[in-house]
Protein backbone atom coordinates (compact mmCIF):
# COMPACT_ATOMS: atom_id res chain seq x y z
CA UNK A 1 0.00 0.00 0.00
CA UNK A 2 1.57 3.28 -0.95
CA UNK A 3 0.35 6.81 0.02
CA UNK A 4 0.22 9.95 -2.34
CA UNK A 5 0.72 13.85 -1.48
CA UNK A 6 -2.93 15.72 -2.07
CA UNK A 7 -0.67 18.43 -3.69
CA UNK A 8 1.54 15.53 -6.10
CA UNK A 9 5.14 16.90 -4.78
CA UNK A 10 6.27 14.60 -2.21
CA UNK A 11 7.47 11.23 -2.05
CA UNK A 12 5.19 8.49 -2.16
CA UNK A 13 5.71 6.85 0.76
CA UNK A 14 4.94 3.32 2.53
CA UNK A 15 2.59 3.51 5.78
CA UNK A 16 5.27 3.68 8.24
CA UNK A 17 6.80 6.87 6.31
CA UNK A 18 3.77 8.32 5.39
CA UNK A 19 3.00 8.08 9.57
CA UNK A 20 6.21 9.04 11.21
CA UNK A 21 5.95 12.19 8.45
CA UNK A 22 2.54 13.67 9.11
CA UNK A 23 2.59 16.23 6.85
CA UNK A 24 4.31 15.79 3.34
CA UNK A 25 6.81 17.93 2.30
CA UNK A 26 4.88 19.89 -0.52
CA UNK A 27 2.62 21.07 2.26
CA UNK A 28 -0.07 18.59 1.23
CA UNK A 29 -1.56 15.62 2.99
CA UNK A 30 -0.98 11.48 2.56
CA UNK A 31 -3.95 9.67 1.46
CA UNK A 32 -3.82 6.20 0.27
CA UNK A 33 -3.09 5.82 -3.39
CA UNK A 34 -6.51 3.18 -3.70
CA UNK A 35 -8.68 2.31 -1.09
CA UNK A 36 -9.24 -1.41 0.21
CA UNK A 37 -12.48 -2.80 -0.56
CA UNK A 38 -14.65 -5.31 2.01
CA UNK A 39 -17.43 -7.01 0.73
CA UNK A 40 -20.55 -7.44 2.09
CA UNK A 41 -19.72 -10.71 3.74
CA UNK A 42 -16.26 -8.93 5.06
CA UNK A 43 -18.69 -6.31 6.73
CA UNK A 44 -21.46 -9.24 7.97
CA UNK A 45 -18.98 -11.34 9.66
CA UNK A 46 -17.37 -8.10 11.78
CA UNK A 47 -20.82 -9.07 13.48
CA UNK A 48 -20.39 -9.52 17.15
CA UNK A 49 -16.60 -9.22 16.72
CA UNK A 50 -14.70 -7.43 19.38
CA UNK A 51 -13.59 -4.18 18.74
CA UNK A 52 -9.93 -5.28 18.31
CA UNK A 53 -10.86 -7.63 16.11
CA UNK A 54 -12.96 -5.33 13.79
CA UNK A 55 -9.95 -2.79 13.98
CA UNK A 56 -7.27 -5.61 13.14
CA UNK A 57 -9.64 -6.64 10.11
CA UNK A 58 -10.62 -3.20 8.85
CA UNK A 59 -6.38 -1.61 9.28
CA UNK A 60 -4.69 -4.62 8.12
CA UNK A 61 -5.16 -3.85 4.30
CA UNK A 62 -3.55 -0.35 4.35
CA UNK A 63 -0.27 -1.63 6.46
CA UNK A 64 1.00 -3.24 4.09
CA UNK A 65 3.77 -5.27 4.67
CA UNK A 66 5.02 -2.75 7.86
CA UNK A 67 4.14 -5.19 10.78
CA UNK A 68 3.38 -8.59 11.02
CA UNK A 69 -0.01 -10.04 11.74
CA UNK A 70 0.95 -10.62 15.43
CA UNK A 71 2.80 -7.18 15.63
CA UNK A 72 -0.46 -4.96 14.94
CA UNK A 73 -2.54 -7.02 16.97
CA UNK A 74 -0.35 -6.60 19.99
CA UNK A 75 -0.32 -2.99 19.02
CA UNK A 76 -4.07 -2.55 18.92
CA UNK A 77 -4.47 -4.63 22.23
CA UNK A 78 -2.08 -2.45 23.92
CA UNK A 79 -4.00 0.51 22.16
CA UNK A 80 -7.52 -0.45 24.14
CA UNK A 81 -6.18 -1.86 27.02
CA UNK A 82 -6.17 1.20 29.33
CA UNK A 83 -10.20 1.94 27.71
CA UNK A 84 -12.73 2.23 30.79
CA UNK A 85 -15.63 0.20 28.63
CA UNK A 86 -14.92 -2.97 27.02
CA UNK A 87 -16.97 -2.42 24.53
CA UNK A 88 -14.57 0.64 23.76
CA UNK A 89 -17.24 2.65 21.22
CA UNK A 90 -20.54 1.55 22.86
CA UNK A 91 -24.13 2.56 21.50
CA UNK A 92 -26.52 3.92 23.49
CA UNK A 93 -30.26 4.55 21.99
CA UNK A 94 -31.37 8.53 22.30
CA UNK A 95 -34.67 8.21 20.23
CA UNK A 96 -36.52 5.64 17.89
CA UNK A 97 -34.14 5.45 15.07
CA UNK A 98 -31.21 7.57 16.90
CA UNK A 99 -28.44 6.40 18.61
CA UNK A 100 -25.33 7.98 20.48
CA UNK A 101 -21.63 5.88 20.18
CA UNK A 102 -20.06 6.75 23.09
CA UNK A 103 -16.58 7.01 21.90
CA UNK A 104 -15.13 8.78 25.31
CA UNK A 105 -13.88 6.27 27.68
CA UNK A 106 -10.40 6.61 26.60
CA UNK A 107 -7.58 7.89 29.42
CA UNK A 108 -8.25 11.58 28.22
CA UNK A 109 -12.09 10.69 27.85
CA UNK A 110 -12.46 12.43 23.87
CA UNK A 111 -12.94 10.39 20.61
CA UNK A 112 -9.34 11.61 19.98
CA UNK A 113 -7.51 8.17 22.16
CA UNK A 114 -8.64 6.22 19.72
CA UNK A 115 -6.82 7.37 17.13
CA UNK A 116 -3.45 8.68 19.47
CA UNK A 117 -3.39 5.46 21.79
CA UNK A 118 -2.79 3.28 18.48
CA UNK A 119 -0.58 5.91 16.92
CA UNK A 120 1.65 5.70 19.84
CA UNK A 121 1.76 1.75 19.71
CA UNK A 122 2.56 2.04 16.22
CA UNK A 123 5.32 4.93 16.42
CA UNK A 124 7.16 3.06 19.82
CA UNK A 125 6.95 -0.48 17.55
CA UNK A 126 8.31 0.94 14.23
CA UNK A 127 11.06 3.73 16.09
CA UNK A 128 12.78 0.57 18.73
CA UNK A 129 12.46 -1.30 15.43
CA UNK A 130 14.32 1.45 13.32
CA UNK A 131 16.88 2.65 16.78
CA UNK A 132 15.86 5.97 15.96
CA UNK A 133 13.93 9.01 17.32
CA UNK A 134 11.54 11.34 16.71
CA UNK A 135 9.87 14.86 18.19
CA UNK A 136 6.63 15.30 17.85
CA UNK A 137 4.72 18.18 18.00
CA UNK A 138 1.23 18.89 17.84
CA UNK A 139 -1.01 22.18 18.31
CA UNK A 140 -4.62 21.61 19.54
CA UNK A 141 -7.51 22.98 20.56
CA UNK A 142 -7.46 21.11 23.33
CA UNK A 143 -8.04 17.40 23.18
CA UNK A 144 -5.11 16.57 20.69
CA UNK A 145 -2.47 17.36 23.19
CA UNK A 146 -3.75 15.61 25.77
CA UNK A 147 -4.55 12.60 24.37
CA UNK A 148 -0.90 13.14 22.27
CA UNK A 149 0.51 13.47 25.79
CA UNK A 150 -1.06 10.31 27.32
CA UNK A 151 0.13 8.57 24.57
CA UNK A 152 3.45 8.89 24.07
CA UNK A 153 4.32 9.96 27.56
CA UNK A 154 7.40 8.10 29.09
CA UNK A 155 8.16 7.00 25.66
CA UNK A 156 12.18 6.49 25.56
CA UNK A 157 12.51 7.41 22.14
CA UNK A 158 10.26 10.42 21.80
CA UNK A 159 10.07 14.06 22.90
CA UNK A 160 6.31 15.32 22.23
CA UNK A 161 5.94 19.37 22.60
CA UNK A 162 1.87 20.28 22.84
CA UNK A 163 1.16 24.02 21.30
CA UNK A 164 -2.33 25.10 23.03
CA UNK A 165 -3.68 28.93 22.78
CA UNK A 166 -3.00 30.23 25.84
CA UNK A 167 -6.47 30.72 27.98
CA UNK A 168 -8.34 29.04 25.07
CA UNK A 169 -8.67 25.57 26.39
CA UNK A 170 -10.73 24.20 29.35
CA UNK A 171 -8.79 23.76 32.73
CA UNK A 172 -9.63 19.52 32.68
CA UNK A 173 -7.85 19.93 28.78
CA UNK A 174 -5.17 21.90 30.45
CA UNK A 175 -4.41 20.36 33.26
CA UNK A 176 -4.38 16.65 31.31
CA UNK A 177 -1.36 18.84 29.51
CA UNK A 178 0.57 20.17 32.46
CA UNK A 179 0.71 17.80 34.86
CA UNK A 180 2.24 14.58 33.41
CA UNK A 181 5.74 14.21 35.27
CA UNK A 182 7.91 12.65 32.22
CA UNK A 183 10.61 14.53 31.57
CA UNK A 184 9.79 13.70 27.16
CA UNK A 185 6.13 15.97 27.84
CA UNK A 186 6.40 19.47 27.29
CA UNK A 187 3.51 21.72 26.88
CA UNK A 188 3.71 25.00 25.44
CA UNK A 189 0.87 27.50 25.90
CA UNK A 190 1.32 29.91 23.14
CA UNK A 191 -0.09 33.37 22.41
CA UNK A 192 -3.27 33.48 19.86
CA UNK A 193 -6.06 30.88 18.76
CA UNK A 194 -5.71 27.38 17.59
CA UNK A 195 -5.48 28.18 14.06
CA UNK A 196 -2.23 30.47 15.05
CA UNK A 197 -0.88 27.18 16.59
CA UNK A 198 -1.84 25.12 13.55
CA UNK A 199 -0.54 27.68 11.21
CA UNK A 200 3.33 27.86 13.41
CA UNK A 201 3.21 23.91 13.52
CA UNK A 202 2.83 24.31 9.30
CA UNK A 203 5.70 26.56 9.27
CA UNK A 204 7.90 24.30 11.71
CA UNK A 205 7.25 21.43 9.11
CA UNK A 206 7.93 23.70 6.48
CA UNK A 207 11.44 24.87 7.57
CA UNK A 208 13.38 21.96 6.54
CA UNK A 209 16.09 22.67 8.22
CA UNK A 210 14.77 22.45 11.70
CA UNK A 211 12.98 19.68 10.86
CA UNK A 212 16.01 17.96 9.80
CA UNK A 213 17.86 18.78 12.56
CA UNK A 214 15.31 17.58 15.68
CA UNK A 215 13.22 14.56 13.02
CA UNK A 216 10.30 16.54 13.40
CA UNK A 217 7.07 13.88 13.33
CA UNK A 218 3.41 14.79 13.47
CA UNK A 219 0.71 13.44 15.06
CA UNK A 220 -2.13 16.13 13.92
CA UNK A 221 -5.39 14.82 12.70
CA UNK A 222 -3.48 15.32 9.34
CA UNK A 223 -1.87 12.20 10.27
CA UNK A 224 -2.66 9.40 8.01
CA UNK A 225 -3.12 6.84 11.02
CA UNK A 226 -4.53 8.89 12.81
CA UNK A 227 -7.73 8.58 9.90
CA UNK A 228 -6.90 4.92 9.70
CA UNK A 229 -7.54 4.74 13.26
CA UNK A 230 -11.17 6.22 13.31
CA UNK A 231 -12.48 4.31 10.26
CA UNK A 232 -12.81 1.53 12.92
CA UNK A 233 -15.76 2.68 14.84
CA UNK A 234 -18.00 3.48 11.81
CA UNK A 235 -17.70 0.03 10.76
CA UNK A 236 -18.12 -1.16 14.74
CA UNK A 237 -21.14 0.71 14.82
CA UNK A 238 -23.08 0.18 11.82
CA UNK A 239 -22.09 -3.95 12.28
CA UNK A 240 -24.51 -3.42 15.37
CA UNK A 241 -26.75 -1.43 13.95
CA UNK A 242 -27.14 -4.16 11.23
CA UNK A 243 -24.87 -3.26 8.36
CA UNK A 244 -24.50 -4.94 5.71
CA UNK A 245 -28.01 -5.87 5.14
CA UNK A 246 -29.30 -2.14 6.20
CA UNK A 247 -27.65 1.52 5.66
CA UNK A 248 -26.77 3.51 8.84
CA UNK A 249 -26.40 7.25 9.24
CA UNK A 250 -23.82 8.90 10.72
CA UNK A 251 -23.73 12.25 12.16
CA UNK A 252 -20.03 13.87 13.06
CA UNK A 253 -19.35 16.90 15.35
CA UNK A 254 -16.59 18.64 12.92
CA UNK A 255 -14.10 20.67 13.26
CA UNK A 256 -11.20 19.83 11.45
CA UNK A 257 -12.77 16.89 9.63
CA UNK A 258 -10.66 14.14 10.11
CA UNK A 259 -13.08 12.03 12.06
CA UNK A 260 -15.68 12.63 9.20
CA UNK A 261 -13.18 12.06 6.61
CA UNK A 262 -12.56 8.32 8.54
CA UNK A 263 -16.78 7.72 7.79
CA UNK A 264 -16.22 8.48 4.17
CA UNK A 265 -12.69 6.45 3.64
CA UNK A 266 -15.37 3.68 5.66
CA UNK A 267 -18.09 4.63 3.06
CA UNK A 268 -15.51 3.96 0.19
CA UNK A 269 -14.32 0.78 1.44
CA UNK A 270 -17.68 -0.10 0.85
CA UNK A 271 -19.99 0.08 4.56
CA UNK A 272 -23.19 1.37 3.19
CA UNK A 273 -23.50 4.43 4.90
CA UNK A 274 -26.57 6.62 3.73
CA UNK A 275 -25.70 10.11 5.59
CA UNK A 276 -22.86 11.64 6.62
CA UNK A 277 -23.75 14.43 8.58
CA UNK A 278 -20.98 17.45 9.53
CA UNK A 279 -22.35 19.34 12.55
CA UNK A 280 -20.69 22.33 13.29
CA UNK A 281 -21.08 25.58 15.67
CA UNK A 282 -20.82 28.52 15.31
CA UNK A 283 -17.43 28.51 13.52
CA UNK A 284 -18.88 27.14 10.81
CA UNK A 285 -17.15 27.36 7.64
CA UNK A 286 -17.90 23.84 6.72
CA UNK A 287 -21.35 24.19 7.04
CA UNK A 288 -21.12 27.68 4.61
CA UNK A 289 -18.65 25.60 2.49
CA UNK A 290 -21.29 22.36 1.81
CA UNK A 291 -24.17 24.83 1.45
CA UNK A 292 -22.05 26.29 -1.57
CA UNK A 293 -20.76 29.73 -0.42
CA UNK A 294 -17.34 28.67 -0.96
CA UNK A 295 -14.82 28.23 1.35
CA UNK A 296 -13.67 31.45 3.33
CA UNK A 297 -12.38 32.11 6.40
CA UNK A 298 -14.15 34.04 8.83
CA UNK A 299 -12.80 35.39 12.65
CA UNK A 300 -12.89 32.50 15.28
CA UNK A 301 -15.32 33.13 17.50
CA UNK A 302 -14.58 30.94 21.25
CA UNK A 303 -17.97 28.44 21.73
CA UNK A 304 -18.86 26.16 24.33
CA UNK A 305 -17.52 23.95 21.96
CA UNK A 306 -13.91 24.67 22.32
CA UNK A 307 -12.35 21.68 20.35
CA UNK A 308 -14.25 22.57 17.36
CA UNK A 309 -13.84 26.21 17.34
CA UNK A 310 -11.90 26.35 13.61
CA UNK A 311 -11.46 28.67 10.60
CA UNK A 312 -9.03 26.24 8.68
CA UNK A 313 -10.66 22.65 8.40
CA UNK A 314 -7.48 20.80 7.91
CA UNK A 315 -8.23 17.66 6.80
CA UNK A 316 -10.51 18.94 3.91
CA UNK A 317 -7.75 19.08 1.89
CA UNK A 318 -8.41 14.98 1.45
CA UNK A 319 -12.15 15.38 0.84
CA UNK A 320 -11.07 18.46 -2.19
CA UNK A 321 -8.36 15.73 -3.22
CA UNK A 322 -10.86 12.90 -4.18
CA UNK A 323 -13.88 16.53 -4.95
CA UNK A 324 -11.32 17.07 -7.70
CA UNK A 325 -10.80 13.66 -8.85
CA UNK A 326 -7.18 13.60 -7.35
CA UNK A 327 -6.13 16.07 -9.26
CA UNK A 328 -2.70 17.83 -6.89
CA UNK A 329 -2.42 20.95 -8.95
CA UNK A 330 -5.99 21.81 -8.59
CA UNK A 331 -5.59 21.60 -5.09
CA UNK A 332 -2.66 23.07 -4.54
CA UNK A 333 -3.80 26.34 -6.50
CA UNK A 334 -6.89 26.13 -3.66
CA UNK A 335 -4.23 25.88 -0.80
CA UNK A 336 -2.42 29.13 -2.01
CA UNK A 337 -5.90 30.61 -2.61
CA UNK A 338 -6.98 29.98 1.14
CA UNK A 339 -3.69 31.47 2.21
CA UNK A 340 -5.39 34.87 0.74
CA UNK A 341 -8.07 33.93 2.38
CA UNK A 342 -10.55 31.56 0.63
CA UNK A 343 -11.59 30.10 -2.20
CA UNK A 344 -14.72 29.42 -4.13
CA UNK A 345 -15.29 25.32 -5.12
CA UNK A 346 -15.74 24.39 -9.55
CA UNK A 347 -19.76 23.16 -9.77
CA UNK A 348 -18.48 19.79 -10.29
CA UNK A 349 -16.30 19.39 -6.88
CA UNK A 350 -19.14 20.58 -5.42
CA UNK A 351 -21.54 18.13 -6.66
CA UNK A 352 -19.04 15.21 -5.45
CA UNK A 353 -18.82 16.93 -1.76
CA UNK A 354 -22.57 16.99 -1.60
CA UNK A 355 -23.13 14.01 -3.08
CA UNK A 356 -21.04 12.36 0.48
CA UNK A 357 -21.99 14.94 2.92
CA UNK A 358 -24.69 16.87 4.48
CA UNK A 359 -24.03 19.73 7.03
CA UNK A 360 -26.14 21.67 9.68
CA UNK A 361 -24.96 24.15 12.33
CA UNK A 362 -26.01 24.57 15.82
CA UNK A 363 -26.12 28.12 17.50
CA UNK A 364 -25.03 28.34 21.16
CA UNK A 365 -28.05 28.73 22.81
CA UNK A 366 -29.19 25.55 20.34
CA UNK A 367 -26.25 23.51 21.75
CA UNK A 368 -26.99 24.32 25.42
CA UNK A 369 -30.86 24.00 25.05
CA UNK A 370 -29.68 20.33 23.67
CA UNK A 371 -27.92 19.65 26.60
CA UNK A 372 -31.20 20.04 28.48
CA UNK A 373 -33.33 18.44 26.37
CA UNK A 374 -31.52 15.33 26.31
CA UNK A 375 -30.83 15.23 29.95
CA UNK A 376 -34.38 15.26 30.66
CA UNK A 377 -35.41 13.17 27.77
CA UNK A 378 -32.98 10.28 28.19
CA UNK A 379 -31.00 10.62 31.74
CA UNK A 380 -27.88 10.86 28.94
CA UNK A 381 -25.44 14.20 29.81
CA UNK A 382 -24.18 15.14 26.21
CA UNK A 383 -20.85 17.35 26.42
CA UNK A 384 -21.21 20.78 24.04
CA UNK A 385 -20.05 19.09 21.12
CA UNK A 386 -22.04 15.95 20.96
CA UNK A 387 -24.74 17.99 21.89
CA UNK A 388 -23.76 19.82 18.36
CA UNK A 389 -24.00 16.27 16.54
CA UNK A 390 -27.00 15.65 18.62
CA UNK A 391 -28.71 18.92 17.62
CA UNK A 392 -27.83 18.53 14.01
CA UNK A 393 -28.72 14.79 13.54
CA UNK A 394 -32.30 15.69 14.96
CA UNK A 395 -33.01 17.15 11.85
CA UNK A 396 -32.05 14.44 9.52
CA UNK A 397 -33.48 11.91 10.77
CA UNK A 398 -35.10 9.49 8.51
CA UNK A 399 -37.23 6.50 9.96
CA UNK A 400 -36.10 3.88 7.68
CA UNK A 401 -32.03 4.70 8.56
CA UNK A 402 -30.79 4.75 11.69
CA UNK A 403 -28.52 7.66 12.68
CA UNK A 404 -25.68 7.54 15.04
CA UNK A 405 -23.96 10.58 16.60
CA UNK A 406 -20.79 10.43 17.50
CA UNK A 407 -20.67 11.42 21.04
CA UNK A 408 -17.03 12.99 21.09
CA UNK A 409 -16.32 13.82 24.55
CA UNK A 410 -17.27 12.90 27.80
CA UNK A 411 -19.17 15.56 29.66
CA UNK A 412 -16.53 15.87 32.74
CA UNK A 413 -14.12 17.11 30.46
CA UNK A 414 -16.44 20.47 29.93
CA UNK A 415 -18.23 20.98 33.48
CA UNK A 416 -18.75 24.69 33.12
CA UNK A 417 -21.18 24.35 29.86
CA UNK A 418 -22.95 21.10 31.55
CA UNK A 419 -23.48 22.81 34.65
CA UNK A 420 -25.42 26.14 32.88
CA UNK A 421 -27.44 23.91 30.96
CA UNK A 422 -28.39 21.45 33.37
CA UNK A 423 -27.19 22.00 36.76
CA UNK A 424 -25.34 19.18 37.18
CA UNK A 425 -21.31 18.98 37.45
CA UNK A 426 -20.61 15.79 36.05
CA UNK A 427 -17.84 14.19 37.86
CA UNK A 428 -14.76 12.68 36.81
CA UNK A 429 -14.56 8.85 36.17
CA UNK A 430 -12.30 7.81 39.20
CA UNK A 431 -9.19 7.19 37.79
CA UNK A 432 -8.42 10.80 37.41
CA UNK A 433 -10.45 12.28 40.21
CA UNK A 434 -7.17 14.13 41.70
CA UNK A 435 -6.46 15.52 38.38
CA UNK A 436 -7.21 19.14 40.28
CA UNK A 437 -4.80 18.61 43.18
CA UNK A 438 -1.60 17.64 40.02
CA UNK A 439 1.02 20.48 40.18
CA UNK A 440 1.01 21.95 36.38
CA UNK A 441 4.42 22.54 34.44
CA UNK A 442 3.98 24.49 30.97
CA UNK A 443 6.56 27.18 28.93
CA UNK A 444 4.66 30.16 27.84
CA UNK A 445 6.07 30.94 24.32
CA UNK A 446 5.32 34.27 21.58
CA UNK A 447 3.42 33.62 18.66
CA UNK A 448 6.69 33.07 16.80
CA UNK A 449 8.66 30.72 14.46
CA UNK A 450 11.70 31.26 15.92
CA UNK A 451 11.13 31.74 19.13
CA UNK A 452 9.15 28.24 18.85
CA UNK A 453 12.54 26.02 17.15
CA UNK A 454 14.56 27.67 19.71
CA UNK A 455 12.86 26.29 22.53
CA UNK A 456 12.45 23.28 21.35
CA UNK A 457 15.86 22.40 20.39
CA UNK A 458 16.87 23.59 23.97
CA UNK A 459 14.16 21.65 25.85
CA UNK A 460 14.60 18.43 23.83
CA UNK A 461 16.51 15.33 25.65
CA UNK A 462 19.59 14.36 24.93
C1 LIG B 1 -11.29 17.15 17.99
C2 LIG B 1 -12.69 17.15 18.46
C3 LIG B 1 -13.75 17.34 17.57
C4 LIG B 1 -13.54 17.60 16.09
O1 LIG B 1 -12.96 16.49 15.42
P1 LIG B 1 -12.27 16.68 14.00
O2 LIG B 1 -11.71 15.38 13.64
O3 LIG B 1 -11.23 17.75 14.18
O4 LIG B 1 -13.34 17.15 13.06
C5 LIG B 1 -15.04 17.27 18.09
N1 LIG B 1 -15.26 17.06 19.40
C6 LIG B 1 -14.27 16.90 20.27
C7 LIG B 1 -14.58 16.68 21.71
C8 LIG B 1 -12.95 16.92 19.84
O5 LIG B 1 -11.96 16.75 20.72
Amino acid sequence: MQYISTRGKAPVLNFEDAMLTGLARDGGLYVPQTIPQMSAGDIAALAGQPYEEIAFRVMRPFIGGVFTDDEFRAIIERAYAGFGHAARAPLVQLAPGHFLAELFHGPTLAFKDFAMQLIGQMFQTALARRGDRVTIVGATSGDTGSAAIEAFRGLSNVDVFILYPHGRVSEVQRRQMTTPTEGNVHALAMDGDFDDCQARLKDMFNDFAFRDAVRLAGVNSINWGRVLAQVVYYFSSAVALGAPHRKVSFTVPTGNFGDVFAGYIAKRMGLPIDQLVVATNQNDILHRCLSGQGYHKGQVVPSISPSMDIQVSSNFERALFDAYDRDAGAVAQLMQELGKGGFDISQGAMQVLQSHYVSGRASEAQTSAQITQTLAATGELLCPHSAVGVKVAQEQLNPAVPMVTLATAHPAKFPDAVHAATAVRPPLPSRMADLYDRPERVTRVANDLGALTSLIKGQLSK
